[in-house]
């Protein structure tokens, strides 16, 4: 590896969105087609009628999924729904994927099948088209890149940056099931491991947290509302790594602040009732957890009668001017800084 040695930052000193930041801030937009490069969902490219997204995201064995617990055609299905997620959190549909994946000699053709069978699935929920990709062995492990391809009308575009102050914030369902579904499962694979011969766990009443880990939906049916009641979003962002940290990124790449009412942040009952049992805060699981894929977006106050009568929209807090910050307002009536990492300290 070309590295000079005199000098060696890890990376974990700058963190994901930093290292981002520090990698990228000197690159030169060349063509005049391209709307918006890196720091939304998707970037945006001028396609003469309308604009065309493209995202990507990529899945790694033992970061993004634990094959202990994850059956293959769910991570096909999974791969495939969190990347049009970030399609939709720009406003537009998504229309094909590519898929490429890095496989280890551990894997047998029928693995690889029951991934395509999720991954089929999931194009065909969508309606996307799988027109491409990579196939390429890996020392060990397995590697699943996805690339979304998608379009918006140019008057419905949403970026992550035109959040205004007044602005309601809202979201489209409920938080911080999926992060409890992932301590479930990675709770249930220690105890089995622990246990000679194994016991099947008993998972019956908690499919509704583990079906959330498993199996995530990207929310197109919210954007078909949006598009029949004629309303555009200010701004949008998709919950992938946690709602403090989507927050955050609104906040910062808009310029404003946002006051969050606890008492609006929508927690499923069982996610209520596993938080407590796993000894954490509600709401913190909601900031804090990610894998939600749910859309955080942000409406002008003219457009709340729009909203009123839509399903699963549930208003969360207000834009504020910057300088009064990010913070949560909680049930108990005190307000505290909400922390970029995504945790709320006490
Ligand atoms: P999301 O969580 O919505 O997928 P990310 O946080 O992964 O978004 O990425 C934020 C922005 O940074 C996106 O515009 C993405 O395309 C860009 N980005 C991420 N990693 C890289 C990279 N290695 N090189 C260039 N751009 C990147
Ligand atoms: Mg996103």
């Amino acid at each position: 590896m070309a590295e000079d040695n005199s000098k060696r930052t890890d990376v974990n000193e700058l963190g994901e969105f930093g290292l981002i930041d520090h990698l990228t801030e000197s690159v030169r937009i060349h063509h005049d087609n391209t709307i918006k490069g890196i720091g939304d969902d998707a970037a945006v490219l001028d396609n003469g009628a309308d604009y065309r997204l493209i995202s990507t995201d990529c899945l790694v064995e033992g970061i993004h999924f634990d094959l202990a617990y994850t059956p293959l055609k769910h991570l096909g299905y999974k791969a495939i729904a969190v990347n049009l997620s970030d399609i939709y959190a720009m406003n537009g549909f998504p229309e094909q994927v590519t898929v490429s994946i890095a496989i280890s000699n551990r894997f047998s053709v029928e693995a690889l099948e029951e991934l395509y069978k999720g991954i089929r699935t999931a194009c065909n929920n969508y309606k996307v088209d799988l027109i491409g990709g990579d196939t390429t062995s890996s020392p060990r492990g397995l590697f699943i890149s996805v690339t979304a391809i998608g379009r918006v009308d140019k008057d419905k575009i949403t970026y992550r940056s035109t959040a205004k102050k007044g602005d309601l914030l809202c979201v489209s369902g409920n938080l911080g099931a999926a992060y409890l579904g992932l301590q479930i499962l990675e709770r249930e694979k220690q105890i089995f491991q622990s246990i000679k011969g194994g016991l099947q766990p008993d998972l019956e009443d908690q499919q509704y947290l583990i079906s959330r880990q498993l199996k995530p939906e990207a929310r197109f049916d919210m954007i078909e509302l949006f598009h029949k009641a004629e309303l555009v979003p200010t701004a949008m962002i998709d919950i992938s790594d946690g709602l403090a940290s989507e927050i955050f990124h609104l906040c910062k790449q808009s310029n404003v602040g946002v006051i969050l009412e606890e008492s609006g942040v929508p927690i499923h009952p069982d996610a209520e009732k596993k938080s407590i049992d796993f000894g954490i805060d509600p709401i913190t699981s909601a900031l804090s957890g990610g894998e939600d894929y749910e859309l955080l977006f942000t409406i002008d106050v003219k457009d709340i009668d729009k909203v009123k009568y839509l399903p699963d929209i549930y208003i969360a807090g207000e834009i504020v001017p910057k300088e009064d910050g990010i913070k949560l307002h909680t049930k108990g009536g005190n307000i505290h800084d909400i922390k970029a990492q995504g945790w709320v300290h006490f």
